[in-house]
């Protein structure tokens, strides 16, 4: 009996912790796996700005620090194990990790998301070395140096800035003449003298000896190159979700997010999505706890209705 639970939620970043503290709350026998530690990608940033409730902010690590404990007090069970494979098991969809094997009647996916690279010559190699997919882990190495952020989304948007805390100069190159990401960080941006826009601008190459020296840009309109010297790269090229482990079973979308309807149900019954995992139009912190929410509700009432069927 050890290892069966009512549910199951796979990662433990805000939807799935969410979804662990309304099962919690609802008295399910839960289980939240989690490859690394609960938080989530969201640790990446170091401010949220814009959960309500906080006009100045929160720092990203006592938000999260925060649901897992109102979580863990509902006795809900956290293990760090990354799941390699979900597959059906007479009444319950069972879950294996390197470590061990868990069974459950429901499961909820909430895998978030991992960074896409760019796939530019000298980006894997100089990895770690002057590239990074992280200001908040990898900023303060860069105190009055130069650096190439690429992107222009939200992400790239928030880590630009974070960067001109330390950074001299910020090269901010994006493949458009401007930003996709929010107004308000658009504006800042624009404010901001340590930060240099390269508009209609690809990354060809990322070049150095055994660290970053220097990028190549392309402009798109004209075909012209140009080297920019930099010390560190960061990309923010998007996010592609974490489903791998699902192979074919259930419907993922052609980016590879999980297909729900509005109950988070996916294409096979008993298992739900939620977070960014999921195909939707908004990826949030607050949409992501609010779909956790949802997906914890319905897999109650299908765990309900399981039983009255038995
Ligand atoms: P995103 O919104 O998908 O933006 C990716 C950016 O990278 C876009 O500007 C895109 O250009 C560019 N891009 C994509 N592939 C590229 C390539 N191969 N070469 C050069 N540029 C490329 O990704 P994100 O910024 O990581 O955000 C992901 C989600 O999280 C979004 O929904 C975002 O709103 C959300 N988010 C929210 C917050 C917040 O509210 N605080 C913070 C961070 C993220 P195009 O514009 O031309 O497509």
């Amino acid at each position: 009996m050890e290892n069966k639970y009512d549910l199951i939620i796979i990662g433990g970043g805000p939807a799935g912790l969410t979804a662990g503290l309304y099962a919690g709350r609802a008295r399910l026998k839960t289980l939240i796996l989690e490859k690394f530690s609960c938080g989530g990608q969201i640790l990446l940033t170091e401010t949220v700005e814009n959960y309500p409730g906080f006009p100045g902010g929160i720092s990203s690590s006592d938000l999260m620090g925060n649901i897992e404990e109102q979580v863990m007090k509902l006795g809900v069970k956290i293990i760090e194990e990354e799941v390699k494979q979900l597959e059906k098991a007479a009444v319950f969809w069972r879950i294996k990790t390197a470590q061990a094997q868990y069974d459950a009647k429901a499961v909820i996916v909430a895998v978030g998301s991992v960074p896409k690279s760019l796939g530019v010559e000298g980006e894997k190699v100089l990895t770690g070395k002057g590239v990074s997919y992280c200001a908040t882990c990898d900023g303060p190495l860069y105190r009055n140096k130069t650096v190439a952020v690429v992107g222009g989304g939200d992400t790239a948007a928030e880590e630009a800035l974070f960067l001109t805390r330390f950074a001299a100069k910020i090269f901010l190159i994006h493949r458009r003449s401007s930003l996709r990401a929010a107004e308000i960080l658009a504006q800042r941006l624009k404010e901001n003298t340590k930060v240099s826009p390269v508009w209609d601008s690809v990354v060809k190459e990322i070049s150095g000896q055994n660290k970053v020296e220097a990028i190549v840009v392309k402009d798109i309109n004209t075909g012209k190159e140009e080297k920019l010297f930099c010390d560190g790269v960061f990309i923010y090229v998007g996010r592609s979700p974490d489903t791998g482990f699902l192979a074919n079973l259930v419907d993922l979308d052609e980016h590879g997010h999980i297909i729900t309807d509005t109950q988070m149900r996916t294409s096979q019954a008993g298992i739900f999505a939620a977070g960014d995992c999921r195909k939707k139009i908004l990826r949030q912190v607050i949409t992501a706890c609010s779909d956790g929410a949802v997906a914890a509700h319905c897999a109650q009432q299908y765990l309900e209705q399981l039983k009255e069927k038995n």
